[in-house]
């Protein structure tokens, strides 16, 4: 037996199976046994009955589900079957959608974020003719003569599980292919793996932001856990490999080990070295050393990067020269404020009230004069809770860059993590807009660098060195890019690389002020050069681990958003609504908005409004706007009611993305969850 002739037989036999699909569908079809055929699609996999070599499209005896998002959900649906299989961990979200995760979430955790719960969840449950069945890591499903096998394989989520089968050979190999087929195999039997989104191609994932997570070997939280689903992830493919499946099938490859290069072994060695590559880059210019220290820091590294990880073979970034404080700014808390000889405070970002209050007994104890004007860096709750008690007391302005102003002004438009529940009005400056206040020059910029929505404040007084507050972006050992829902863009003139050009363009070189950070640091020509050559050599491998077709795709969970993301309405009210996207390609491109909604949706949506398209320049945000009447205004006027929107979002054939907003009605009373079938 040649390794050629194998796998001749092999892309044979795969492309025959692929060719089969039916109508709409889109997926991987395989002959598993007489009586039955499996459908694989976006993390489903239906069986068929079949006869004669069809399969029976109106009889389905099953679905399983690897992960319960809205896609595999929706197809579980159509199918009509009356048994699906889920992880036990997740079967709440098929009986249950609104109990177990909307009402908590909606009411709990969609403000001040730090869990980063995946929205892509089913709104109603299944109907109750429907068996929903959880199952575990060793469980065996059996559905007449085909048997899953279980595994938990945790990666793009939590509790994500994978399915094997074993298949004879026999059972849909021509008798001449048959023989062929023995003269160079001694194997009889082949062994499939479901794997859901755990990996794609020839090793690649579908984006970061699912790998954010607790990181419990390192003690650090999801909010700061860039990658931290990873050790999970390996794990999970040891398992994979340890089962020996002859051929695996994702949600988005059919066939991996066959049809795309090498085998099995070498998708998952690809992907782990590449996962391992991405994540000792992002280590070399981490702000977070500065925050968590060399233990913790070096315990996620030897998670993710193995036991044999040696600290002092990791190439990192000079930390940065720190200087003292010139004499006018103080600061506590996040807030730093700039003290004028006319006595005069600038302050920007209070974290809270008690902070607030602080500032106010400043001022009543005679320590500053009055407040003369305010700044905020960001939207996140430590930075922007207390703002609008001194900018109300001291009748001030808040300043701000248009990149801020929105949501500062509508955060509940807005799904990001860490955005606090609190409207600050902004007076918007130009992206470098000067204004004098008392002795001193300040320059507003927009500084994309922590999260997407950020700014930052040069201070010039005479001719000393400026100083530049840049919030949370930079500390002393790098970027603060650990949060993969802070939509930190990877791209020439974004993000990170803005705001490096940005620094560079400031003379003479400003000294940095971060907000959590006590003492100004200087970054010099080497540090800035070190970051940026780390961030290039990061797009590249990114653009060997995201299987999407550009990177940005797989760095923004809010390419498609919703705005707003939670509407209010009064009853009998219209509604307007935005689809929002951000084109990361390098063209101007069209995307396909298609919209889902329940019966009990409570607006009216004409078929003509259900799909629309929109065309974008390339690195620009554009809307799509739809005015939705509602549907029975007197019958919902009593109690609060909800009702969910999704849209599923395409560009060509290589980029589908998929956002949801809820409309919520304004109302006191208890919530009221509409929940009748799709
Ligand atoms: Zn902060």
């Amino acid at each position: 037996m040649t390794n050629r002739i194998t796998q001749t037989i092999l892309i044979a036999f795969c492309i025959i199976a692929l060719t089969a699909s039916t109508g709409c569908r889109d997926g991987t079809a395989i002959f598993v046994t007489d009586a039955k055929f499996l459908f694989a699609q976006e993390g489903t996999v239906v069986v068929f009955p079949r006869c004669e070599h069809e399969w029976l499209d109106d009889a389905v005896d099953a679905v399983f589900l690897t992960d319960v998002h809205r896609n595999a959900v929706a197809l579980a649906r159509q199918s009509n079957a009356k048994l699906v299989i889920v992880s036990e961990a997740e079967k709440e979200f098929l009986l249950d959608p609104q109990g177990v995760f909307w009402n908590d979430y909606l009411v709990r955790g969609r403000f001040n974020e730090e869990s980063l719960a995946p929205t892509n969840r089913p709104f109603a449950p299944f109907p109750s003719d429907v068996e929903i069945r959880g199952v575990r890591g060793g469980d065996v499903i059996e559905v007449g003569d085909v048997k899953f096998h279980v595994l938990e394989t945790p990666g793009k989520g939590r509790n994500s599980i994978s399915y094997y089968v074993d298949i004879d050979i026999k059972d849909f190999l021509a008798p001449e292919d048959l023989a062929e087929f023995e003269e160079h195999f001694d194997i009889k039997d082949w062994r499939i793996a479901f794997v859901g989104d755990l990996i794609h191609g020839d090793g690649k994932i579908a984006n970061l932001f699912d790998l954010q997570d607790n990181f419990p070997e390192a003690n650090i939280g999801p909010y700061h856990g860039f990658m931290a689903r990873v050790p999970r992830l390996i794990a999970s493919l040891e398992k994979i490999r340890a089962v020996k499946p002859t051929f695996l099938v994702s949600s988005r490859t059919a066939f991996i080990g066959c049809l795309h290069g090498g085998g099995i072994d070498e998708a998952i060695d690809t992907l782990i070295a590449r996962l391992r590559a991405v994540y000792r880059n992002y280590l070399s210019t981490s702000a977070l050393w500065w925050y968590f220290g060399e233990d913790r820091m070096n315990a996620s590294a030897t998670a993710i990067l193995g036991e044999d990880f040696d600290p002092t073979q990791l190439d990192r970034m000079p930390k940065a020269k720190q200087f003292q404080n010139p004499d006018w700014l103080i600061g506590f808390s996040t807030t730093r404020m700039i003290i004028s000889e006319t006595g005069d405070a600038f302050v920007m970002d209070v974290s809270d009230d008690r902070v607030a209050e602080r500032i106010i007994n400043m001022h009543r104890n005679g320590e500053i004069k009055n407040v003369g004007g305010m700044f905020v860096t960001h939207y996140h709750h430590d930075h922007n809770a207390g703002v609008p008690k001194v900018s109300e007391f001291f009748s001030v302005p808040v300043y701000g860059t248009e990149l801020v102003a929105d949501i500062l002004e509508r955060p509940g438009a807005y799904r990001m993590p860490c955005l606090q529940n609190i409207v600050v009005p902004v007076v918007r400056k130009k992206d470098g807009e000067t204004m004098q206040w008392n002795e001193f020059e300040f320059t507003f910029f927009d500084f994309p660098g922590q999260t997407l929505y950020h700014n930052a404040l040069l201070v010039r007084r005479g001719d000393e060195r400026p100083i530049f507050f840049i919030g949370d972006s930079f500390t002393p050992t790098g970027i603060d890019d650990y949060c993969a829902w802070n939509r930190n863009f990877l791209k020439k003139d974004k993000g990170y690389l803005y705001c490096l050009d940005k620094i560079r363009s400031i003379e003479p070189l400003p000294l940095l002020v971060n907000a959590h950070v006590d003492l100004p640091f200087e970054m010099d020509a080497e540090r800035l050069d070190y970051i940026e050559r780390a961030l290039r050599e990061r797009m590249e491998l990114l653009a060997d681990l995201l299987a999407v077709p550009e990177i940005n795709f797989g760095l923004d969970h809010a390419w498609c958003r919703f705005d707003p993301f939670v509407a209010e309405f009064q009853p009998g009210e219209e509604i307007t609504l935005k689809m929002v996207i951000t084109n990361h390609f390098d063209e101007s491109s069209e995307f396909r908005i298609e919209l889902e909604w329940d019966k009990a949706f409570p607006f009216h949506i004409t078929p003509s409004e259900s799909v629309r398209e929109l065309t974008v320049e390339p690195g620009r945000e554009r809307s799509i706007e739809w005015t939705l009447t509602p549907k029975d205004g007197h019958a919902i006027s009593e109690e609060v009611k909800i009702g969910f929107l999704s849209a599923r979002v395409t560009s060509g054939d290589s980029l589908t993305g998929r956002s949801e907003a809820v409309m919520k009605m304004s109302s006191s009373g208890h919530i009221v969850i509409n929940s009748p079938e799709f």
